[in-house]
C-alpha cells in the first residue's frame, strides 16, 4: 500500500495522532461533540478523506 504521507498540521485539528484506520489520513471533521463523564466529552469524526467515522473521547482542558 502506497500513502502518501504529508506532515501537514492544521491549526483548527488539535487531535494528533489520530490516524484513519482505512486510508491513514489524519486529517478529520467532527460530526458533533457530546460531553461525557469524568471532564471528557465524546467527539463523532469523520476522515476528510474516505469519510470513514470514528468515535474519539478527549478531555477538555480549560
Ligand atoms: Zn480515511
Amino acid at each position: 500500500m502506497n500513502l502518501v504521507n504529508n506532515h501537514l498540521r492544521q491549526p483548527d485539528d488539535n487531535h494528533r495522532g489520530l490516524e484513519c484506520r482505512t486510508c491513514g489520513c489524519k486529517h478529520f471533521r467532527v460530526v458533533y461533540t457530546r460531553p461525557c463523564r469524568g471532564g471528557q466529552v465524546s467527539r463523532r469524526r469523520e476522515c476528510r478523506h474516505c469519510g470513514r467515522r470514528m468515535t474519539t473521547r478527549e478531555r477538555v482542558i480549560g
